[in-house]
């Protein structure tokens, strides 16, 4: 895994609720989103995101269930278990894979302490 080569990214460590899914990746996080689409929404997901490389699941891939919708651009993966979503997998603007980290499952972020820019995700 490579760290994202400029800036503020840092590498964190994240987790599904029930642990069976584990995961490290290099944010910036001053790029966080709070996004206001049907999904993000109902799941409460404050959002950074990583380029595939900065991304890498270290236990419980073949525990993530997957689930699309609407234009099925955005793969969201959630435990069998817990059902949390730690991630979803989409591509960036120009084409580059990307997982788009749920910050609230990162173990040393506190969310309530971050100011995510919003985004207009309803009516994208
Ligand atoms: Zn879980």
């Amino acid at each position: 895994m490579s760290d994202v080569p400029d800036s503020a990214a840092r590498r964190y460590a994240g987790a599904c609720h029930c642990g069976a899914v584990q995961f490290e990746c290099s944010l910036d996080l001053s790029g966080a989103i709070a996004c206001n689409c049907s999904i993000c929404s109902a799941k409460g997901l404050v959002l950074a995101f990583a380029p595939a490389d900065a991304f890498r699941i270290l236990a419980g891939e073949e525990r993530l269930n997957e689930y699309r919708f609407n234009r099925h651009v955005i793969g969201h993966m959630f435990c069998d278990t817990c059902g949390v979503e730690p991630f979803a997998k989409g591509q960036m603007p120009d084409g580059t894979p990307m997982a788009a980290v749920n910050l609230r499952v990162l173990k040393e972020v506190d969310v309530a302490g971050l100011s995510p820019t919003p985004y207009d995700g309803r009516s994208a």
